[in-house]
């Protein structure tokens, strides 16, 4: 993979009313139809610097990173989330905010992992795509892109107005962690879940200033070790004991998020019990979330989900799937003793959790 960066020409590079750092994933946003492949693949985003002309508008120092080879976020892996906070840190005095154009498919499990891994971040991070290429007429891209930028710049007494990781699309400005891909047809593909949207775009852009974080106190600090060792168990009715054993029995196993029913249940069948227990003897983190979009886990309301509290199942409150499988990547990044990892798992440490 190859890091390029260039500048773009902006209407004040001299005087500039924000930095702005736009680092290029890939994604449709900047995918082009193949005639030849008969399907979407990604173009170089040199292109979309020139479909968007708007760009030089700005006031802005705008610079443009570009991973080479572009690629569809299906494909993303740690190996990106370790290189956009790499390039963040290496930026991150330089500018005064961060657009990260990616892929929609998996942007909620990238901007969760990097809200873990941006600690007491004080400057926006915003993931942004589209759901139709940057090239064609009826384009969200561009309204994503633009209004994205201009939260980034967005700046309240010399501070950044959104120190957090985002996703911003289709009107919306979502806490990372919170967002959940929702619908892949239309344009409003991101909701937030359990939390209110921290902005909404209209005629102009309108901030829910008490939903947005505070600047953090502390320094910023960037943690570049996750762990792969994790799990996503699926509870169904009629689950059986040899799919159950093959997760919980995988070799080197660490972590396993376990989405249930409702507010947390679980079948009381004993052989699953018991096999859940055996996991959390081995010195295997369950973390319990909830298959409901809206809601929380509440283990101990009923007696289906007793059983998994008095075992040591860490409840995961109203967290998504994707916030907390990287929850549980980078808790066990830290190499932390099993106390404490239990506590960080079920404690609210970027706002991914209503408390
Ligand atoms: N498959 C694409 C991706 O996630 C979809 C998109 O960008 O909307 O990279």
């Amino acid at each position: 993979m190859t890091i390029e960066k260039v500048n773009i020409d902006t209407a004040a590079p001299d005087n500039p009313e924000a930095s702005i750092l736009l680092i290029y994933t890939g994604g449709t946003i900047g995918m082009a139809y193949d005639e030849n492949r008969e399907h979407l693949v990604p173009f170089n985003f040199s292109l979309i610097v020139e479909k968007v002309p708007e760009l030089g508008n700005f006031r802005y120092l705008l610079s443009v990173i570009n991973m080479d080879p572009p690629i569809d976020s299906s494909n993303v892996s740690l190996k990106e989330w370790y290189m956009l906070v790499q390039l963040i840190k290496e930026n991150y005095a330089a500018y005064d905010g961060f657009v990260i154009l990616h892929g929609t498919d998996t942007m909620a499990y990238s901007a969760s992992a990097l809200s873990y891994m941006l600690e007491n971040l004080q400057k926006p991070v915003i993931f942004t795509g589209a759901q139709v290429p940057i090239g064609r007429t009826r384009t969200d891209a561009r309204e994503n892109l633009i209004s994205a930028l201009q939260i980034a710049a967005k700046k309240i007494n010399g501070k950044s107005a959104v120190p957090e990781v985002c996703i911003y699309f289709h009107n919306l400005l979502i806490r990372g962690n919170r967002g959940k891909k929702v619908e892949s047809r239309y344009f409003n593909a991101f909701k937030s879940e359990n939390y209110p949207v921290l902005a909404k775009a209209g005629i102009k852009i309108d901030y829910t200033w008490h939903a947005i974080r505070p600047h953090a106190e502390a320094h910023f600090k960037v943690h570049e070790h996750l762990d792969d060792r994790v799990a996503i168990l699926k509870l169904f009715p009629g689950i059986t004991a040899a799919t159950i054993k093959s997760i919980l029995h995988i070799p080197d196993l660490r972590g396993v998020v376990m989405e249930t029913f409702g507010a947390g249940n679980a079948p009381t069948w004993p052989w699953l019990l018991n096999l859940l227990q055996d996991a959390i003897d081995r010195g295997i983190y369950i973390l319990n979330v909830s298959q409901c979009d809206e809601g929380r886990v509440d283990q101990g309301r009923y007696e289906t989900s007793k059983y998994l509290l008095n075992m040591g199942v860490i409840g995961g409150a109203d967290i998504t799937t994707e916030a907390a499988i990287t929850k549980m990547m980078f808790v066990l990044g830290l190499k932390l003793d099993k106390q404490k990892t239990k506590e960080l798992l079920g404690s609210n440490l970027r706002g991914e959790i209503s408390i």
